[in-house]
C-alpha cells in the first residue's frame, strides 16, 4: 500500500498580499521534495469539498459570508481581507474547498484500506479557523472536519488531532471542546499567536495542550509529547489520527522562536507512527499547517513524509 499525496493547482494560486508569510512560494519550496517522492508515493488531485462536507463544522451563517466575500474579489492584485491576518484572491475559496476536500477524501482512502498514510500538502492552513470565524490565515477547520468526515461516514467513535505546529490550534479546539470523543493535543509557543492553549484549557477533558516558552528547543518540544501528550493519546485510543503538520516550530521560522530542528520533526514522526500502530491500525491522515521558512519548511517536510512512509 503506497501512502498517498494530495495537492492541487489551487494551492499555488491562493492570493494574499505582498509580503505575507503564507505565500505561494511555500508550495513552489515543496515542490521538488513532492517530486522527489513521486515513485514513493501515490499522488492524488485534490476534490472540492461540497457545502455539505464544510457544514460539518461551520454553520450556515458563516459560510455564505465566506462565499459572499468570495465572489467580491474579481482581481488578484487586489485581495480582501477576512481578519487582519486572512486574504482571498479569486482562486483563494477553491484553494480552501479543496484542503477540505483533500481532508475528506484522505479519510476516505484510509477508512477503506487504500492506504495508510495519507499527506495533504495544501495551502491556506486550517487549524486557526473556527467554526463561525476566519482567522490566522485560515478559512476552513480542515482537521476538525475531517474528524467529524470520519464520525459522520464510518461511524469511528474516537478520532485524535495531533498538531506540533507552533501556534495553537484554537479552531480545532474550539469544534472539539465539549465532544469527549474528539481529543485535541498540542505543542505550542505561548504567549504567542493566537493566545489561547493554555494546560487548563481541557475542554470536556478531551484536551491536551502542552505550552513551550520562547526559546524552548527540541528537548522540550519531545519531551511535551514523549511525557505528556502521546501517553494521552494511547489512553485515548483513536481509531484514526489526523496530524497538524506545521513546521514553523523550527529555529529558522520567522514567526515564532523556539528552537526545534528539522531531525525533532523526524523523531516526533516516528513517535506518532508508533502510536498510530497502537491505536489507530496504523491510520494517519497529516495536513500542512504552517512553517514559513522556505528551506525550513521543505526539509521538515520532507523528513515527515520519509517518515510516515518508512
Ligand atoms: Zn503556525
Amino acid at each position: 500500500m503506497r501512502p498517498i499525496l494530495f495537492t492541487h493547482d489551487s494551492a499555488q494560486k491562493h492570493q494574499v498580499p505582498e509580503g505575507h508569510p503564507e505565500r505561494p512560494e511555500r508550495m513552489q519550496a515543496l515542490s521538488p521534495i513532492l517530486a522527489e517522492r513521486a515513485t514513493k508515493w501515490h499522488s492524488e488531485t485534490a476534490p472540492e469539498a461540497d457545502h455539505e462536507q464544510l457544514q460539518l463544522v461551520h454553520p450556515d451563517s458563516y459560510l455564505h459570508w465566506v462565499y459572499e466575500q468570495a465572489a467580491t474579489v474579481q482581481d488578484e492584485d487586489k485581495p480582501v481581507n477576512l481578519d487582519p491576518d486572512t486574504w482571498i484572491g479569486p482562486d483563494s475559496l477553491t484553494a480552501a474547498r479543496c484542503g477540505v476536500g483533500a481532508t475528506c477524501a484522505g479519510v476516505d482512502r484510509l477508512m477503506t484500506g487504500k492506504s495508510a498514510r495519507v499527506f495533504s500538502a495544501m495551502r491556506p492552513p486550517g487549524h486557526h479557523a473556527e467554526p463561525d470565524k476566519a482567522m490566522g490565515f485560515c478559512l476552513f477547520s480542515n482537521a476538525a472536519i475531517g474528524a467529524e468526515y470520519a464520525r459522520k461516514t464510518y461511524g469511528l467513535t474516537r478520532v485524535a488531532v495531533l498538531d506540533f505546529d507552533v501556534h495553537h490550534g484554537n479552531g480545532t479546539q474550539a469544534a472539539f471542546y465539549g465532544d469527549g470523543d474528539l481529543y485535541y493535543a498540542s505543542t505550542h509557543q505561548m504567549p504567542l499567536y493566537p493566545g489561547t492553549g493554555a494546560a487548563d484549557e481541557r475542554g470536556c477533558g478531551n484536551i491536551f495542550n502542552y505550552p513551550l516558552a520562547a526559546g524552548a528547543g527540541g528537548a522540550e518540544f519531545l519531551s511535551g509529547w514523549r511525557d505528556v501528550l502521546l501517553p494521552a493519546m494511547l489512553a485515548a485510543q483513536p481509531e484514526l489520527i489526523i496530524i497538524s503538520a506545521g513546521f514553523d516550530a523550527h529555529r529558522a521560522d520567522p514567526l515564532a522562536t523556539l528552537n526545534v530542528n528539522t531531525a525533532d520533526f523526524a523523531t516526533l514522526t516516528d513517535d506518532i507512527v508508533r502510536l498510530a500502530e497502537e491505536t489507530s491500525e496504523g491510520r494517519i491522515l497529516s495536513l500542512l499547517e504552517g512553517g514559513y521558512d522556505l528551506t525550513a519548511l521543505a526539509d521538515s517536510c520532507a523528513v515527515h513524509l520519509d517518515r510516515l512512509s518508512a
